[in-house]
């Protein structure tokens, strides 16, 4: 079990994280009717803790709320009391070690019927380890038999989490065939992402992703990885990949918070590349890592001190 510090925020204060529930009855237990998001805090080479991109996180958070037509979070949140109850459960937690942070909008209003405007809602954050979701050192993935929600479904864009149920499917899928991962196909056939991360390849020496209109989150990381290699000089692409293409990749790795950056070697069997982390992939990820952990000044800004 992943160790989640004991205490959390609800509402507008620091409290046990024990005693921190949502009603049964409420909208976020019957539907999933809650929008989140995830982000990475480390320590710095001067033992500082840093957030990565806490204010995109934010307005990933608000945009989500704003496809459900969750309407009342933005009203009643802005950045700077969002990020100043990320440092007051930080510190509660007395957090000392890498870790991730979820923060949570739930719609706490009580059997209000399928529907999603005007109601009450509340944030909620909680912390625990930071333990990646897929091995670092070569990640194995299994397409699924299950096909990504679609946009006109339920909105992969949203960060809600009843969509979830769709990842759950597919990853417990690829784990009981023996693989850490899915890969998610859309109706067409087309790559879409794993089950809670992006992916690229790399073919020809171009650095390959879906483009954010394929059924997929656009992830915080995905636009870091994209950065950092238009800084690199690697050729990118954003664009459809069939199936087939992921088979014949010279590289390939899924990014995200909970993957962070992790090598894909092996998918349905076939091998990718020579089965190792490739040198593209090698380069990116080591820069990856440093901004991350704020040691490249280009991209100090990308982190929030939060003591
Ligand atoms: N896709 C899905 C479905 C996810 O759940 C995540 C994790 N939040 C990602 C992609 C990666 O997003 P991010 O880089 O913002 O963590």
């Amino acid at each position: 079990m992943v160790k989640i510090y004991d205490k959390a925020f609800l509402g507008d204060k620091v409290q046990p994280l024990a005693e921190s529930n949502l009603n049964i009855a409420s909208a976020a237990v019957l539907y999933g009717l809650s929008v989140y998001t995830v982000f990475p805090i480390h320590i710095d080479d001067n033992g500082k803790l840093l957030a990565f991109r806490v204010k995109d996180h934010f307005e990933r958070l608000i945009n989500s709320a704003r496809i459900i037509g969750i309407d009342t979070f933005e009203q009643e949140w802005h950045v700077e009391r969002f990020v100043s109850a990320i440092k007051e459960t930080v510190k509660a937690n007395n957090v000392r070690d890498n870790a991730f942070v979820r923060v949570t909008v739930h719609v706490n209003e009580l059997v209000p019927g399928t529907r999603s405007r005007g109601l009450q809602t509340i944030l909620s954050i909680f912390i625990y380890d930071a333990v990646p979701i897929i091995p670092q050192n070569g990640a194995r993935l299994k397409t699924s038999v299950w096909r990504r929600i679609p946009d006109n479904a339920i909105p992969s864009r949203a960060k809600v989490n009843g969509a979830y149920v769709n990842s759950v499917l597919a990853k417990q899928d690829a784990i009981d065939s023996g693989y850490d991962d899915c890969i998610f196909l859309d109706a067409n056939g087309h790559v879409c992402e794993l089950s809670a991360a992006n992916i690229f390849i790399v073919r020809n020496g171009t650095l390959i992703t879906p483009g954010t209109t394929s059924d997929l989150l656009e992830g915080i990381n995905r636009k870091t990885i994209l950065d950092i290699a238009k800084d690199l000089n690697i050729d990118t692409v954003e664009r459809d990949i069939d199936l087939t293409e992921l088979y014949i990749a010279d590289e390939a790795f899924a990014c995200g918070t909970s993957a962070y950056l992790a090598p894909v070697i092996e998918i349905d069997a076939r091998r990718i590349g020579d089965k190792k982390t490739g040198p593209i992939t090698k380069e990116i990820s080591k820069k990856y890592l440093d901004i991350l952990h704020g040691r490249d000044d280009k991209y100090r800004h990308l982190v929030t001190v939060l003591d």
